[in-house]
């Protein structure tokens, strides 16, 4: 029987992919190919390029903890700086030698008899790996929505991430649908010059004031020759955000007002932004602070002020040729549908591909079956040898970085020890996987996804089966976790 092609296949040249492979290289694995379906590396920071886009969690904090970056321009730095940073770690760490792009990934299916994965691409062509990495992120799949007519809207659509960097919206009336964190970021920007941006808005975000600052070019000269000094500025970074997370996410059971209070100050910022009680009242979410992603803005929601900025909470019954009919019977005519309409997580995203182990068990099906499950957010029984890196309780923390850190932990426990045992294959116990799982969901109660107030907030945090993409544990306990787990948990053979 061939050897297979590839140690390993990692789908996926975003962060994700990118700290595998120099965590699988420190290991000694050099046969590895990183697919993707874009033309390029980076990930979510290459596909998305629209006006405003910005990091929204300290840069310092957003970045590897092996690769600190002394040049970030500001404390939240904007998209662009997230894309060179992407692509000097790949360089630095001779990554991208290893990348093949427009490389459309169809799925992967378990060969039993050659203990090896036959990844299949769009094209035609099939590829064979002992291991197989997803590293698909989780916000990968763009979710356009189904309203009736759409197809039929004969103006220009544009979806956030396929951004047409050649379009002007210096005086067009603009409709856009969704009101997330890429909305809060992009609704200011186009108000600069569209004639008229009306907002259709379906739930509304919690946003509270942005502290940013540009980081002066001395202090950044300061960081690149004394690392220590940076390091402690991150030390800063990452308590805060660690604290947080702690406090009001995992913790909601006894720190509710902390919750709380985080939703005063959006309102707060909502009160000095904006005179009109009814405007304000329409802005306000009714769900829990933290149950759905908040976000950071200092101008959002003055942005609703301007006389050419209109905010729609009616619902849309249909879009026509050349407008959007709301519920209530308003038609507004634009020429422009900007879609901010995020990602389709659990129906699309979890898994990214079709994935076919042991037993012919199709993962997909598997988890809408059974629930979603994954050891250690990573591995999944009848999977051997796969490691899927954005599945349920995967997400560590608040920084992506966190997570792809706490997972590169477990790699190194994990092939340290099927290189020890030179073994051929790997695959979680389903008993260690029940146990993580139930460990998990019993942690989630004292979280503010279990505790909170979270009806209404249709949060993409929570799957239809009660589960959530965020692992329900500090970053230091996941972390020691990956470090510690029994080896035991795994049949390594
Ligand atoms: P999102 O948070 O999922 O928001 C999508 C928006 O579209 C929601 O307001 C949603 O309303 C609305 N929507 C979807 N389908 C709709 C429909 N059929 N009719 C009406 N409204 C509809 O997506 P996102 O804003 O792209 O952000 C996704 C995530 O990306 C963020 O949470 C964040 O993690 C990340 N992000 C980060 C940054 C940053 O770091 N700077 C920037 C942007 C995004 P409902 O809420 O009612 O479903």
């Amino acid at each position: 029987m061939n050897a297979p092609q590839f140690d390993v296949i990692i789908v996926g040249a975003g962060f994700g992919g990118i700290g595998a492979s120099v965590q699988l290289k420190k290991m000694g694995y050099e046969n590895i190919l990183i697919l993707d379906r874009e033309d390029d590396l980076g990930g979510t920071w290459h596909v998305n390029h629209y006006p405003g886009l910005a990091v929204d969690i300290p840069s310092p904090t957003y970045s590897y903890w092996f690769e600190p970056n002394p040049y970030w321009s500001r404390l939240y730095a904007p998209g662009t700086e997230l894309k060179q940073y992407a692509n000097h770690v790949a360089d630095k760490y001779d990554i991208r030698r290893h990348m093949r792009f427009n490389a459309v990934v169809n799925g992967a299916r378990w060969d039993e008899d050659a203990l090896a994965w036959v990844v299949a691409l769009a094209d035609g062509e099939t590829l064979t790996a002992r291991f197989l990495i997803t590293a698909t992120g989780y916000l990968s799949q763009p979710r356009t929505p189904d309203i009736p007519g759409i197809d039929e809207f004969a103006g220009k659509i544009i979806h956030s991430t396929a951004w047409d960097d050649g379009y002007d919206p210096g005086g067009r009336r603009i409709a856009m649908i969704g009101t997330g964190a890429t909305a809060v970021q992009l609704i200011p920007e186009l108000t600069k010059t569209a004639a008229e941006l009306t907002v259709y808005q379906r739930t509304p975000i919690h946003v509270v004031p942005k502290m940013d600052f540009s980081i002066p070019v001395f202090i950044r000269r300061m960081f690149a020759r004394l690392p220590l000094i940076q390091r402690a500025f991150r030390w800063v970074t990452d308590a805060n955000l660690e604290v947080m997370m702690i406090l009001s996410v995992l913790n909601f059971k006894y720190f509710r007002h902390l919750n709380v209070a985080a939703a005063k100050l959006s309102s707060a910022l909502r009160f000095v932004s904006i005179r009109d009680e009814e405007l304000r009242r329409k802005l306000t979410p009714t769900y829990d602070f933290g149950c759905k992603r908040p976000t950071y803005s200092n101008s959002y929601y003055r942005t609703f002020t301007k006389p050419h900025v209109h905010l729609q909470t009616a619902g849309i019954d249909r879009i026509e040729p050349d407008g959007i009919v709301a519920l209530d019977g308003t038609k507004t005519e634009i020429d422009t549908l900007v879609l901010a309409t995020g990602f389709d997580l659990w129906e699309a995203n979890i898994p990214a591909i079709e994935i076919i182990g042991r037993d012919a068990r199709n993962l997909g099906k598997w988890w809408r079956d059974n629930g979603f499950q994954a050891y250690q957010g990573v591995s999944i029984p009848f999977f051997p040898n796969l490691l899927s890196l954005a599945g349920p309780y995967a997400s560590s923390g608040l920084s992506f970085f966190s997570t792809v850190e706490y997972q590169m932990r477990h790699m190194d426990r994990l092939f340290d020890e099927v290189l020890r045992r030179d073994a051929t294959t790997f695959e979680v116990t389903a008993e260690a996987n029940s146990r993580f799982r139930e460990r998990m969901s019993k942690m989630l109660g004292k979280t503010v996804f279990g505790r909170g107030n979270c009806a209404g907030s249709r949060s993409y945090y929570f799957s239809p089966s009660g589960e959530t993409l965020v692992r329900p544990a500090s970053t230091h306990q996941t972390n020691s976790e990956q470090d510690n787990f029994p080896l035991s948990d795994y049949s390594i053979a």
